[in-house]
């Protein structure tokens, strides 16, 4: 029987998510099991398949919930089984990683496996605090050393010592626990104890620390820090670079729970956006967008194009830009019909809708209410009054542009292309939010204020201490709604949103400091 399954040994890299190879996240990405490490990042996980099977083996120092055997067997019958496995593994798989025992017990169990080599913690430690592994004049070779396993007693094991002791950059392994240990077997074996040294504590992730300080009193400067594992050593004259970098600054939002309330489809740049922070997202789809359209308008609005009688397009979301060009395309049309009909967009997101169209807008002003839209539109066209301007929209879109621009005389030919919809959300999220609490809330559009706020109301959870909303006009949708707003973003943007969060909690801790 031919089995057509495989193990992908996968490093996973140090800890931040950004720093697992291509090639790793192309192969996590067409996983159908994924078998992974404490030490491999969990953001790294949202990217396996929805429907991946995720199994833990859990190997924080000390707390093994399970054997190398269980793994090997658990790889084994997987890979027989002709699924996809990827053995995720914290930084190379092998740097100290048992990963060379996988291999060979797939290899004799004849199940196909490729190594995808990782970042590892040994290098890419050093290397986030500013600490280069060689260094011309300073550092010409560097040993990787573990401060567990069968090199146990270190005092006793001659060779450790004087490999740590001779190499111009020594890196240590899983040694958090007996700094002063090591640091002594080290002095022993010669090496003065004036070298300079330092400790890094979770590299790359948001809370990484960095403490120096000479080899003999490296261990008590780093209890006094309360260092904890992950944490590599280096010992070395390289460790002086350390002084070159700015030191790490830890954003205000990590640890944070942030609910998402955009639609699940839409949300996936704001969740990255914070993830990056060092935050969680807790993803909370309040509403869905359903097309819909009437027939009758759309034929009168495609009669309308086709006489070339409007004079401005007026798009102010992606989806209207988006549902406009389906339509379209049904007709058997495409942009050409626009003829010489100008385009506004109202946003950077619709902007960059309608360059998926092959249209650049004629207009794009740096406003937020239609009533400024309607404005800029006026001024940038003074024959304006008297024309057509045709207005692709949500059924519940902001009448103010239209408004405005009736007022200045202008007629405006709307086409209702979809509507917003509210969502209930899954029954598991509001009991973990009722239970767990959040520390803010992103709402980024006047529909998604008004549904979390009917949701604060008919269920126990309390409103987190940051409100942050995309723009003014959500703003006013959410006071209008009883929300209190304590933050808005200056660009209306998924970066904006998240920039505003960590602006106000940032001013908080300020304040509270
Ligand atoms: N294969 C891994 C190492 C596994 S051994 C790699 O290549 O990185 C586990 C040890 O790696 C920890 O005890 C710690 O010494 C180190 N380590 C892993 N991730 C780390 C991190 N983010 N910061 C500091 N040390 C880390």
């Amino acid at each position: 029987m031919e089995s057509s399954g495989q193990v992908w040994l996968v490093g996973a890299g140090p800890g931040d998510p950004g720093l697992i190879t291509v090639a790793g996240l192309r192969v996590l990405r067409r996983a159908d099991v994924v078998v992974y490490d404490r030490l491999a990042p969990g953001a790294l996980l949202r990217e396996a398949p929805k429907d991946a099977l995720l199994v833990d083996v859990g190997k924080a120092a000390g707390s093994h919930t399970r054997t190398q055997a269980e793994i090997n067997a658990l790889l084994i019958e997987n890979g027989l089984a002709g699924r996809r496995v990827v053995r995720l593994k914290g930084g190379d798989p092998f740097v100290f990683g048992r990963g060379g025992e996988e291999v060979q017990a797939l290899a004799e169990a004849g199940v196909p496996c490729t190594v995808v080599p990782g970042v590892t913690s040994a290098l890419a430690g050093p290397a986030a605090a500013g600490i280069p592994a060689t260094h011309r004049g300073v550092a010409t070779n560097f040993a990787v050393l573990a401060a567990q396993g069968a090199f146990d007693d270190l005092a006793k094991n001659d060779r450790w010592r004087r490999v740590a002791a001779l190499a111009d950059t020594a890196v240590i392994l899983m040694g958090a626990a007996k700094l002063e240990e090591i640091a002594s077997a080290i002095v022993d074996a010669g090496r003065p104890a004036g070298t300079p040294s330092a400790v890094i504590e979770q590299a790359t992730m948001p809370f990484q620390r960095v403490t120096r300080a000479p080899l003999g009193c490296i261990a008590s400067a780093a209890r006094k820090q309360g260092v904890s594992a992950p944490a590599v050593l280096v010992v070395g004259d390289v460790t002086r670079f350390s002084d070159l970098l700015p030191t790490s600054t830890v954003s205000p939002l990590v640890g944070c729970r942030v609910v998402v309330t955009r639609p699940a489809d839409r949300s996936a740049e704001l969740c990255a956006r914070l993830l990056d922070e060092g935050a969680t997202p807790v993803s909370l789809p309040l509403l869905k967008t359903v097309a819909e359209v009437d027939e009758k308008d759309l034929g009168r609005v495609l009669a309308g194009l086709r006489e070339g009688r409007f004079r401005w397009l007026t798009f102010t979301s992606a989806t209207a830009v988006r549902e406009f060009f389906v339509h379209l395309h049904q007709s058997r049309l495409d942009a050409r019909v626009l003829g010489g009909a100008r385009v506004l967009a109202v946003g950077s997101a619709t902007s960059a809708a309608l360059s998926l169209f092959g249209i650049i807008p004629d207009l794009s002003p740096d406003v937020f209410t239609g009533a400024d839209a309607a404005r800029a539109l006026v001024e940038r066209d003074p024959g304006l009054a008297g024309a057509v301007v045709l207005f692709p929209r949500a059924a519940e879109a902001d009448p103010a542009l239209s408004e405005s621009l009736r007022s200045a005389d202008v007629s405006v030919s709307h086409l209702i292309l979809y509507r917003t919809e509210r969502l209930e959300p899954a029954g598991s999220i509001v009991d973990d939010l009722s239970e767990a609490g959040a520390d803010a809330v992103l709402l980024a559009s006047p529909s998604a204020a008004g549904a979390w706020s009917a949701l604060l109301g008919r269920t126990s959870i309390e409103p987190p201490s940051a409100t942050v909303c995309v723009g003014p006009t959500t703003a006013k949708a959410a006071r209008r709604a009883g929300l209190v707003v304590n933050a808005i973003a200056e660009e209306h943007t998924s970066d904006g949103l998240v920039s505003a969060l960590v602006g106000h909690f940032a001013a908080a801790q300020s304040d509270g400091s």
